[in-house]
């Protein structure tokens, strides 16, 4: 089976399993109940991971919170800054190619009074900033930009949207959950003020992920999603989930380098560009790209590849979160594409065990689909 839908979930890296192992059994600690050796243990784990998941996004550790995913995180970061912030606006600006997970979040918040807008983006999915600078307004509390989509890989200027946003004196909140392990990502540098990342997208578990809330410059508050024991300092009460925390942290201090990744991603297009200029096209071609990520937009319907090469590739049409929807991707539909074109687009998520072998193997079935 060749894998190629990396961008729904990846594989756990072997070190990644191995180093979360004793944290089931015999390190089976409470990290809440720390006066004994075993809590204690499960504490320091905790403390480690956390630091190793800072060190990855350049912030400082106490500006980590676990969650159960970047589902959650997002959660918390819109619904958390809403909550706290409505006195001063009520206004949120998005883009109508985020994930389900903010596109819901803010229709949620449009029943509680909250207006949201949806920026347009260009045939390329990047936004306009001159469309973004006009859309904030004194009344804008958030503004929520993903750093890189997930159904076409495609990259936002995030350092100049931070800085429009925070030129208006509004919170930036950054989907980074399928930047991170892809590309450097330094929120200092980048002036993000909340972000959102998740271990199933980078080698480690599924179900564990974190949120960054900015402690200075400027220090961001949020309401908790979840109230309890008062875990995470009061942001996020519940249990720790110690063995999953202790594989995001190993997943972020294992991040490597992804050249080859891109080299096999360039091989697969440029063989079917020089096929089929003309009956196919690459979404978001003209913009900066996640190395690994490839949409392609076919002369045959998506499910009719996805259905003949079954057995053998592990392929999707989009986002894993709607492929069991039947509706068009409303990413590539946001990029101007017809709702025929979208049923004809294959997304490729190549990943760091991707071969060069299984690109030919890939390259021979699209062409007997042709
Ligand atoms: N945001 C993006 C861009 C994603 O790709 C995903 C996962 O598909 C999510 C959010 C949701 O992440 P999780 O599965 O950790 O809830």
């Amino acid at each position: 089976m060749i894998y190629l839908d990396y961008n729904a979930t990846t594989p756990v890296d072997e070190q990644v399993l191995q180093t979360m192992l004793p944290y089931f059994s015999e390190k089976f600690g409470n990290a809440a109940s720390s006066t004994h050796l075993l809590g204690a243990q499960a504490k320091d784990a905790v403390e480690i991971a956390r630091h190793h998941v800072a060190n990855t996004i350049h912030c400082e550790a106490q500006e980590i919170i676990f969650t159960s995913g970047s589902t959650e995180a997002i959660n918390h970061a819109i619904k958390g800054v809403f909550q706290l912030y409505q006195h001063k606006g009520k206004h949120i600006v998005t883009v109508k190619t985020e994930h389900k997970a903010v596109i819901d979040t803010c229709k949620y918040l449009e029943k509680k009074c909250a207006t949201i807008t949806y920026l347009n983006v260009d045939k390329d999915g990047l936004i306009d900033l001159d469309e973004l600078d006009k859309a904030i307004s004194h009344e804008t509390i958030l503004v929520c930009v993903m750093y890189a989509n997930n159904e076409t890989g495609v990259v936002q200027d995030i350092k100049k949207i931070a800085q429009i946003t925070h030129q208006k004196n509004s919170i930036f909140f950054c989907d980074a959950t399928q930047a991170i392990g892809k590309m450097p990502i330094n929120v200092q540098a980048d002036g993000i003020d909340l972000m959102c990342l998740s271990a199933h997208k980078m080698y480690g578990p599924k179900g564990i992920g974190a949120l960054f809330v900015r402690r200075k410059n400027p220090r961001v508050a949020l309401e908790p999603l979840l109230h309890g024991g008062g875990h995470e300092r009061g942001w996020r009460s519940g249990t720790l989930n110690v063995p999953a925390i202790v594989g995001l942290g190993k997943a972020c201090d294992i991040i490597g380098e992804n050249k080859f990744i891109e080299k096999l991603r360039d091989e697969l297009e440029d063989a079917l560009l020089a096929h089929y200029q003309d009956k196919i096209n690459i979404n978001g071609k003209h913009a900066i790209r996640l190395a690994n990520t490839s949409n392609i937009t076919f002369p045959f319907k998506a499910v009719d590849l996805i259905r003949q090469t079954k057995s053998l590739l592990s392929i999707a049409t989009g986002s894993a979160c709607t492929s069991a929807e039947n509706t068009p991707s409303h990413v590539l539909t946001a990029m101007g594409l017809s709702r025929e074109q979208a049923e004809k687009s294959i997304r490729f998520s190549l990943g760091k065990y991707t071969t060069e072998t299984e690109i030919q193997t890939v390259l021979t079935l699209i062409k007997q689909a042709f």
